[in-house]
């Protein structure tokens, strides 16, 4: 058996240590490493089948170009770079900058990342990137903004521990993010456990052993926290001192808080509660200093979304319950990668370093830095308009990495159009066949976990390495070094002369010290950017080879900062955080008579994504091996279809066809569907089909958990 190599799990944003080592016969073995401390030894189900997931089995191992016949046939890699740089050459020069466009992923590593982001904004000089992390977080990042002044998650893991209260909301932990439901749950075993509430519309695993489980009306979730900050003023719960120091805006939140959810009984009706649940929750949150609101994408993936993470960011302002262990309130990403990316400024409105795209003093920051010829000068297209803009002919050529959106992006029907009228489409993956795959013109084969090298961000700001121990199959190569072949074939010789991801991740440290902490030139305090890795940009290769997880931002001397805002003081020019102002209002598509449920979707246990890699382990295919509906019985009946029997789910927006499941816990009047298959692993099973793509207005993250279906026999 080979050593074991310290790496880190590619599924969620949890970011778990794993130890990889290969027997003698080729087979990967894992463990959780009882090192890295975001995990403490844990795997979930999902890490611990890795080795499952590797073999050469359907992987691309090769350039494939398809010509104008539409044949796809081997090419060198000479010839595929080659064939990007010309068509996104040519296409910049007839059409302009934002005419080209990248969709990138929380599966890339920053170095990735970094460099993807650097060709385009710095020197292509289109902020047409965007990434599959607006579908999953981006509501998060711009509640952190709004809020702190910049898109930081205050706390880390061993907060979960030490509250004595842990508020899930629109997260279902135990199946999403198992190993650090794990750590609540041991939590509760000692004696001064946490307690928990859980605000979701299913009962799901994570509300069994629960104290307080919340079935709340889908949408509502504003107008409960707008209650709980008007529940906690009238109590006397707030903090003043706190309050006066070091925030803006509670008045102007408070009265509207007050206007609208001031009486928990009227909260109660509108969120579809009992009175008496409702304020229990609302004792609860007040009675218990150390509380934490961790939450996902029930929050997120709304047209609220945005403005629900503030709300509950304001209850914890309100009482100075951040900062300190054991509080605050915890974004908890979908990706292993979705915080690397935000870092180095992955979503179409960001530059690196957290900067903002739209401001230009930032853009000077990272223009003078990068010496490149453009600077994008505002911020481009959010994943679902960006998509629209390729079906309307206006972005011509696209290139996609690690993500198959022609799955996984709402109203998934109008994405395929769109792929199949753009004019180039280049694809980089570590698998030949996907569903996006099948529109690409270019595929370049892309090294997948095991053979990366580089570098991720778990949901606790902490970085930690992911490491090779398994050499590149056939001709695949690090998603970096094709972005540098094809910018040096543009013409962009200085900038992209990287030899090894060390150089690129000296480079991003390098720029988040840049500038930090100065005054701007028009005379506007800088922002104090917490996204602090300036003494890591002083890593030689070998101290980048043996770096232990760290968490930003990293002091002088290397250390870590497990927390953030202890001193009071906030990202925004004057240090203060902002209260934001927030009204509940209703999902962008209601019921009616033709669509007369709501149709929610989210993830089981044991599959990721679209199922490209976990499909490949029997173990996890076990669980559950087909699409389903979870319905309630009463809706079944009304729609003519049971248990156990095929059904079409329709919206407006396409169809599917998945087995009806009375799965328990789910509310009269909604539907639950998860997002993995496509129609590689069933046939018409793709839940993208069907949503529906409104989205936030601030925050860009589509409405996955509410559109308008109904349920029909197949
Ligand atoms: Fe991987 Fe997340 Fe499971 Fe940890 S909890 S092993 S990061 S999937």
């Amino acid at each position: 058996m080979s050593e074991a190599v310290r790496t880190t799990c590619p599924y969620c944003g949890v970011g778990c240590g794993v130890l990889a080592s290969v027997d003698a016969d080729g087979t990967t073995r894992v463990a959780g490493d009882p090192a890295h401390a975001s995990n403490l030894g844990r795997l979930c189900v999902k890490g611990s089948a890795l080795g499952d997931t590797v073999g050469p089995e359907g992987r691309l191992l090769h350039p494939v170009l398809r010509g104008q016949d539409g044949v796809a046939q081997r090419a060198t890699w000479d010839e595929a770079i080659q064939r990007v740089a010309d068509g996104f050459s040519r296409i910049v020069a007839e059409h302009g900058p934002d005419a080209v466009a990248f969709y990138v992923s929380g599966q890339l590593l920053t170095e990735d990342y970094y460099v993807v982001n650097k060709l385009a904004k710095g020197y292509l000089g289109t902020a047409n990137i965007d990434t599959n992390s607006r579908l999953c977080m981006s509501s998060a990042v711009a509640g952190h903004k709004r809020a702190f002044g910049e898109d930081v998650v205050p706390g880390c893991y061993e907060d979960l521990e030490q509250a004595e209260l842990v508020v899930l909301v629109g997260s279902n932990t135990a199946w999403c993010h198992p190993v650090l439901f794990q750590r609540v749950t041991a939590a509760r075993e000692g004696r001064d456990g946490p307690r928990v509430v859980v605000i979701d519309p299913r009962f799901t695993a994570t509300c069994e052993g629960a104290d307080l489980h919340l079935p709340i009306r889908p949408g509502t979730d504003v107008r409960l926290f707008n209650g709980l900050l008007s529940f906690l003023f009238r109590h006397g719960v707030i903090d003043p001192d706190f309050i006066d120091a070091h925030t803006a805006g509670f008045d102007q939140a408070l009265a509207a808080a007050e206007a609208e959810s001031g009486d928990p009984a009227m909260v109660a009706r509108q969120c579809g509660l009992q009175t008496a649940d409702v304020v229990a929750f609302y004792r609860l949150f007040a009675r218990h200093e150390k509380v934490v609101t961790l939450f996902s994408q029930g929050v997120n993936q709304s047209t609220s979304g945005t403005d629900k993470v503030n709300a509950i960011i304001n209850c914890h302002l309100a009482t100075a319950r951040i900062g300190r262990p054991g509080m605050g309130p915890f974004s908890i990403t979908g990706q292993p990668n979705a915080m690397g990316g935000r870092e180095v400024g992955g979503l179409s409105n960001m530059l690196a370093a957290h900067l903002e795209l739209g401001e230009p003093a930032h853009r000077d920051i990272v223009q003078a830095f990068w010496q490149s010829p453009h600077i994008a000068g505002t911020p481009g297209l959010k994943a679902v308009e960006l998509f629209d803009a390729v079906g309307e002919g206006r972005i011509k050529a696209l290139w996609i990495m690690a993500t198959n959106p022609a799955v996984s992006l709402p109203d998934a029907d109008k994405v395929r159009a769109a792929l199949a009228r753009c004019e180039l489409v280049v694809c980089s993956d570590i698998v030949e066949r996907t569903d996006t795959n099948a529109y690409a013109h270019v595929l370049l084969p892309a090294l997948g976990w095991g053979e990366k090298d580089g570098t991720v961000t778990s949901s606790e700001r902490r970085i930690s390495r992911q490491r090779p121990f398994l050499p590149a199959p056939g001709e695949a190569r690090a998603d970096w070094r094709a972005v540098c072949e094809v910018a040096k074939r543009m013409g962009f010789e200085r900038g992209f002369e990287f030899a090894h991801p060390h150089e690129i991740f000296v480079e991003h440290a390098q720029l988040t010290a840049f500038r930090n902490r100065e005054p701007l030139a028009d005379g506007v305090p800088a922002a104090r950017r917490q996204l602090q890795l300036g003494p890591l940009a002083k890593l030689d290769r070998r101290a980048y080879d043996a770096l232990a997880p760290v968490q930003w931002p990293v002091t002088e001397q290397g250390a870590g900062t497990p927390r953030l805002f202890a001193d009071g003081r906030f990202s925004h020019a004057d240090g203060r955080a902002r209260f934001v102002t927030t009204a509940s209002r209703a999902p962008a598509h209601a019921a009616d008579r033709e669509y007369p449920l709501v149709l929610n979707t989210g993830r089981i246990r044991d599959q990721w994504h679209t199922m490209t890699r976990t499909a490949r382990s029997p173990r996890l295919n076990n669980h559950i091996g087909e699409p389903f509906v979870d319905m309630h019985p009463h809706d079944a009946l009304r729609s003519g279809v049971r248990e156990g029997s095929l059904a079409r789910v329709v919206s407006r927006w396409g169809s599917m066809v998945a087995r009806v499941r009375h799965g328990g816990g789910i509310l009269a009047g909604t539907v639950f569907a998860p997002i993995h298959w496509s129609d590689q692993f069933a046939s018409d099973a793709r839940v993208g089909g069907v949503v529906n793509p409104a989205v936030d207005p601030v925050s860009g993250e589509p409405e996955f958990k509410h559109t308008p279906v109904r349920v029909e026999p197949f």
